[in-house]
């Protein structure tokens, strides 16, 4: 439905149509439909319990609806809760915009901030409070945010805040305010706590459930086993093969994040961290510099990127599984907003799949594993986005520039010209890295077993050599002259090298695959047999030649 077929008053429309927004998302239009009846007559409408999936527009649903409660008023008319500072500060910058033509003054109360700089600001009379639930009773208790004129109050991501403790403070703060008034409550989730919050503190909260609590429809997930010591390595290459827009990488602990944020910058990214342990004008400064597109890579633990809304964010990336399936829909949408596509990668480690599947079906994500981005994928999406990106830079030039070139071209033929030009934009480029551990057991997993169940996987982690060739003992290394440059795969490796061997392929155990040749196992009774027969030379292949790997087991 569009804004304008809605309850809403022209300048909020003119704001929104300046903005581009021209449909109302589906919470938007539920919460309105069920505000319909505030108008001049009755300034208290319905009470409202709403749970709607993250990324559908709840901030503006709720901005929207109470602003018939706004006018230039100078003392509080409305007060937004949040759980976090960031939150509270994105939910005052995307009230201010809409609001910008009414005229209504949005302010914020949040920890770590200036508290005598928000108290001027109280002061000087703002008709939107929005705050964290510490903050705002400090300022209750200085008497510097009195209640007595507010209309409505705004929880938003409650359950979140009951998740961070702040009962207590919001129960003062629902007590604190008057008793006509009209109480939304947004919640991504409605576990009994909040159902049990709203009866306590609304009036016939009419229940508003937006949108199937299923997997979000604009994300594509991709899911990669990983061998725990390449995780790093694999976030480099997923984050190098997606190259789009802005990402943001989550890890389980600020350990993490600082860890990650350290090589990746190290590597060239331009990446940033967000974390419970930095100052809030270090987090101010980390998430700017994303908004404003200096930085491309968020680095983040869940508590620091609860709600945030990074409108660019394309690509969303599990560094380390997430503790439950909320978990993974939350973090995975801060991508997928607002109706644009988005795309979130989740990395498990091999060990973990079982519990990772669970999750996953937990979370009504369908499809399956799919191999991490290798050196050469990456080098391929690399040589597309080059084209594109340098032939973006060929036009006219300046006179300047054009002389240079000139002199140039007298000097050098112009395709040297071009590949220096391709060159000096692949250096910009961090490295993609190697995965041996993570490829090989793809190959081994794919050949030998198809969909290998989790128990068997177990074991083969537990034991991590020698068993892929039947129960016996290690296998024998053997080598042929074929990498991965050479497009070297299990799919073409394994009957060429039964045919030669004249083995089966159960007698072949692990892959291991690099840049110029490929180290493989074979099943230590046949190996003499598979050395005979494989050294013959071989008309069909006449350029591979096979050979024991003596000393060089993996
Ligand atoms: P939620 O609180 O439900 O997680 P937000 O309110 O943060 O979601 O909104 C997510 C993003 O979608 C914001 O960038 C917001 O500006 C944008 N957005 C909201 N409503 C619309 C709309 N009707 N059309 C386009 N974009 C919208
Ligand atoms: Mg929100």
């Amino acid at each position: 439905m569009r804004f304008d077929e809605l309850p809403i008053a022209p300048p909020l429309l003119e704001e929104l149509a300046a903005k581009g927004y021209t449909e109302a998302t589906p919470v938007q239009v539920a919460v309105l439909q069920a505000s319909i009846d505030v108008d001049a007559g009755r300034a208290y409408a319905r009470d409202l319990l709403v749970s709607s999936q993250t990324g559908s527009g709840k901030t503006l649903a709720f901005g929207l609806a109470v602003a018939p409660l706004l006018d230039r008023h100078r003392t509080p008319r409305v007060l937004v809760m949040s759980p976090t500072r960031e939150l509270a500060q994105q939910v005052a910058r995307e009230l201010q915009w809409v609001y910008r033509k009414i005229g209504v003054k949005v302010t914020t109360c949040v920890g770590g901030m200036d508290i005598r700089r928000e108290q001027r600001a109280l002061d000087a009379g703002a008709a939107v409070v929005v705050g964290t639930p510490g903050r705002v009773i400090d300022h209750l208790d200085r008497g510097s945010l009195v209640l007595a004129d507010l209309r409505a109050v705004v929880l938003d991501e409650a359950d979140e805040m009951l998740d961070l403790g702040f009962r207590d403070e919001i129960e003062r703060i629902l007590q604190a305010a008057p008793e006509e008034r009209r109480t939304l409550l947004f919640s991504a989730t409605l576990p009994r706590e909040i159902v049990a919050l709203a009866k306590k503190y609304t009036k016939d909260a009419t229940r508003l459930a937006v949108g199937a609590q299923t997997a979000h429809a604009d994300i594509q997930y991709l899911g990669h086993l990983v061998a725990p010591r390449e995780r790093e390595h694999a976030v480099v290459n997923v984050l190098r093969a997606h190259d789009v827009g802005t990402a943001l990488v989550f890890c389980a602990t600020r350990e993490g994040v600082a860890h990650l944020h350290g090589s990746l910058v190290e590597r060239g990214f331009r990446a940033v961290a967000l974390s419970g342990e930095l100052s809030q004008a270090e987090r101010n400064r980390a998430l700017h510099e994303v908004r404003e597109g200096r930085a491309r890579v968020l680095v983040c633990t869940d508590v620091a990127a609860r709600g945030i809304d990074l409108p660019a964010a394309a690509l969303v990336v599990h560094a380390d599984l997430p503790h439950n399936a909320e978990v993974l829909q939350h973090r995975s949408g801060r991508t997928g907003r607002a109706g644009k596509k988005g795309t979130a990668v989740i990395l498990a480690p091999m060990h973990a799949r079982g519990g990772a599947e669970r999750l996953l079906r937990a979370a009504h994500i369908e499809g399956g594993w799919s191999p991490v981005p290798t050196v050469d994928d990456v080098r391929a999406k690399d040589n597309e986005r080059l084209l594109l990106d340098v032939g973006a830079l060929v036009g006219e030039g300046e006179p300047e520039d054009l002389d240079v070139a000139k002199a140039l071209l007298e000097q050098y033929p112009a395709q040297q010209l071009a590949a220096a030009l391709v060159r000096s934009a692949r250096r910009s480029l961090p490295a993609a890295e190697e995965l041996p551990l993570t490829t090989s057991y793809k190959a081994a997993a794919f050949d030998r077993h198809g969909a290998r169940d989790h128990r068997e996987d177990r074991r083969r982690n537990e034991r991590p050599r020698g068993h892929d060739v039947g129960e016996g003992p290690e296998g024998v290394w053997f080598r042929v002259n074929v990498g991965r440059a050479k497009n070297a795969d299990p799919k073409w490796l394994l009957p060429m090298l039964c045919r030669r061997g004249h083995i089966q392929k159960r007698d072949l155990g692990r892959f291991k695959i690099s840049r110029t040749e490929t180290l493989f196992e074979v099943s230590p009774k046949k190996a003499d047999a598979f050395e005979r027969s494989a050294r013959e030379p071989d008309k069909k292949d006449p350029h591979l030649r096979i050979e024991r790997a003596d000393g060089e087991s993996p």
